[in-house]
């Protein structure tokens, strides 16, 4: 195995359990070791510090673990989804009988790196954001299978769009597994009692947005009696929650016509007639130019990731604000806004100020009624907390 040996004095950071080495650390390569192979880290004096994926780039090496285990085996694997597993049922996420779809492995919050995996009742979409991910991807469905047994129905691996491209990488969407008479690429799932159909294949990311659980559930508290507009809708997740909160009536936007299409077949799965809602395929920032003023009283703006990278930072800080500001000034007077960001490099106080300033402009009064996040299943490793992404207000406008 090939030997990583780090500059003076630039262990400290491995030391407080942060998974990642920066290439600038590092003062020498014993080796001559491939994008995605398991590479030993060791101190300047010598000392093992962890195991990791080594990939040539900023993040030289993405840790696995700090311990000496063999990370190399077949165990580790199946060990490490064990642990992700036992995590979910901590929360009461598996096994839920309300609930059977949440992200079974959240990167770095799982010890793992690059690897997401979301269950959807017993199909498995995993996306490696990394080399070693990706290489890994056959002896991760092993033991899926192993830990799953018969429960797991398929291991659908969607890397395409999130490994880095590399010569040599078979970069095609696929199955890696599928039980006998699996033949489907689209699932019913239940969240929180709510039934949604899940397109892994067609849909965006691995299907559905599984961050959205429980501030789904807050919009559906807050919906009794409103007149619901669901900004960036993508399938209607916070609609379909709205109508069950006896909103009055849901207009859900999104620019993608598939998204809008599922949002239909979503509301029909559950049962409510077509005069509730409204599915329009529009740019949302055009619609709100049109929205009259005292029309809604509940709104959910969930955009994209504006910012990507931090260079994109300070355009990105602008765009939420003219978003915000858009949108706080269409809100009926008494009305409730839901505002998101999913933008990693933002954080939560950037964001707040973002919609500060946003609320500044309209010269509204506006109150913070909540501060909203991303749900236990997309667990934050508190040594690494650049995996806190998800951030949310639920703002009252007067
Ligand atoms: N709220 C959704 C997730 C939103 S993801 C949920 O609960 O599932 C962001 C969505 O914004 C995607 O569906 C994407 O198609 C849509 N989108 C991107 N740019 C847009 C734009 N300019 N106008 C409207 N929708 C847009």
């Amino acid at each position: 195995m090939t030997k990583i040996i780090l500059k003076k004095g630039r262990d400290e950071s491995l030391r407080r359990f942060h998974p990642w080495v920066f290439s600038g650390a590092i003062a020498q390569i014993a080796g001559h070791p491939s994008e995605g192979d398991i590479v030993g880290v060791f101190s300047h004096e010598g000392e093992f510090l962890a195991y990791g994926h080594y990939q040539v780039g900023s993040i030289a090496v993405r840790i696995l673990s700090f311990s000496g285990e063999d990370v190399l085996g077949p165990d580790f694997w199946v060990n490490m989804i064990r642990r992700a597993l036992a995590v979910r049922d901590a929360s009461g996420l598996a096994g839920c009988p309300q609930t059977n779809c949440f992200r079974l492995v959240h990167g770095e919050g799982d010890g793992l790196p690059g690897l997401i995996i979301d269950w959807y009742d017993g199909v498995c979409v995993t996306q490696a954001h990394s080399v070693g991910m990706f290489r890994a991807k056959n002896a991760i469905c092993e033991a899926l299978k192993t830990v799953f047994g018969s429960d797991l129905k398929a291991v659908y691996d969607k890397s395409s769009g999130t490994a880095p491209f590399k010569a040599g990488l078979d970069l095609v969407d696929g199955y890696i597994f599928k039980s006998e008479g699996f033949s489907d690429d689209e699932q019913e799932v239940l969240e929180n009692g709510n039934k949604f159909l899940v397109n892994w294949t067609e849909g965006q990311k691995t299907g559905f947005f599984l961050d959205q659980r429980e501030n789904r559930a807050l919009v559906g508290k807050y919906s009794t009696g409103r007149n619901v507009l669901n900004l960036f809708c993508y399938t209607g997740g916070f609609s379909v929650y709205a109508l069950r909160g006896g909103a009055v009536h849901v207009d859900s936007v999104d620019s993608s016509r598939k998204a809008v299409d599922m949002v239909g077949r979503n509301m029909a799965l559950n049962g409510y007639e077509a005069g509730l809602h409204e599915d329009i395929c529009a740019d949302a920032i055009d619609f709100l130019r049109e929205v009259p003023e005292d029309k809604y009283d509940l709104m959910i703006v969930d955009p994209p990731a504006f910012a990507k990278h931090r260079g994109a930072l300070s355009n990105a800080l602008r765009a939420y604000q003219r978003l915000n500001a858009a949108a706080i000034s269409k809100v009926a007077p008494g009305g409730l806004l839901f505002t998101f960001s999913c933008s990693q490099v933002v954080d939560k106080e950037s964001f707040a100020l973002a919609v500060f300033s946003a609320a500044a402009q309209t010269g509204r009064s506006v109150r913070i009624l909540d501060r909203l996040n991303q749900p236990a299943d997309h667990s934050v490793n508190i040594y690494h907390p650049e995996g806190e992404y998800l951030k949310g207000l639920l703002l009252y406008v007067e």
